[in-house]
């Protein structure tokens, strides 16, 4: 299975897995035309992408949804919450045919994949990361919640690929030139992981067969790269996982193949 974080941060998000040539999209909050140039860029087939599960309505994971629906075949996996408000969101509807719907903790497949939903507290109708498995190997992709709870630590073990938030530094946040209001939605129970939150969390998750982790969803206002991957550092320290960072403008992919003795 193959991973790219085609787009992450608050302008646009949008990973990809790949396997068996086939590719599924977590969220699209790029264009089309940016999903299938990172795509490229990446080493994966445009033409492979036959699907997109949505996290949440919030406009840098949806942002495409309207294009996605009239210019290309391929699946929404959203629950039906997520997926009615994206549909007021974007004015356009998902033809019920196209829509695989999700319900949190329940898993499903897609074309060799199988995808699990889990809920997240964030500030959306109903707000979900994703676990997904192919070939052998399990990713998360966990971004957009406030805390890391005991449900998102269970469905973070036991992963070869950990991506996950790491939205902001708190006395940056605290400090910038934020609205009082905004810092006060990122800081709450319900809006986005700091780096420190971040770094309790991955201490919860780390196991043996975790091989990497990326940071993802910065804040280009209230973070560094720096911060970020300190904090990281700090849990890994001695470790054999490598550390990456999604970032807004660069996409990357990583391998995760399976083990030699595997
Ligand atoms: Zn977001
Ligand atoms: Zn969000």
């Amino acid at each position: 299975m193959r991973y790219a974080a085609l787009a992450s941060g608050s302008k646009g998000n949008c990973h990809a897995f790949c396997a068996r040539g086939r590719a599924l999209l977590i969220d699209a909050g790029i264009s089309l035309a940016q999903v299938k140039a990172r795509l490229a860029a990446c080493g994966l087939d445009p033409c492979a992408v036959g699907a997109v599960a949505l996290t949440h309505e919030h406009s840098d994971h949806r942002a495409a949804v309207g294009v996605l629906v009239r210019n290309t075949d391929w699946a929404f996996l959203a629950t039906k919450e997520t997926k009615l408000a994206v549909e007021l969101a974007v004015g356009e509807t998902i033809p019920a045919p196209r829509w695989i719907e999700l319900q949190a903790g329940h898993a499903v497949a897609w074309e060799g994949f199988q995808v699990r939903p889990f809920s997240l507290p964030h500030d959306a109708v109903d707000p979900v990361a994703f676990r997904v498995e192919a070939e052998g190997r399990a990713a998360a992709v966990v971004t957009d919640l406030g805390h890391g709870t005991a449900l998102v630590a269970d469905h973070c073990s036991d992963l070869d690929l950990l991506v996950l938030e790491a939205n902001h530094d708190v006395d940056m946040l605290r400090n910038g030139a934020y609205p009082d209001a905004l810092k006060a939605r990122i800081l709450s129970r319900v809006g986005h992981l700091s780096n420190a939150a971040m770094a309790d969390l991955l201490a919860r998750v780390v196991s043996p067969r975790l091989r990497s982790v990326v940071l993802a969803h910065l804040s280009e206002q209230n973070n560094h790269p720096d911060l970020a991957r300190l904090a990281a550092e700090e849990v890994l320290r001695d470790l054999p996982i490598a550390l990456h960072l999604a970032t807004q403008a660069h996409p990357m992919g990583l391998e995760l193949a399976l083990d030699q003795a595997g």
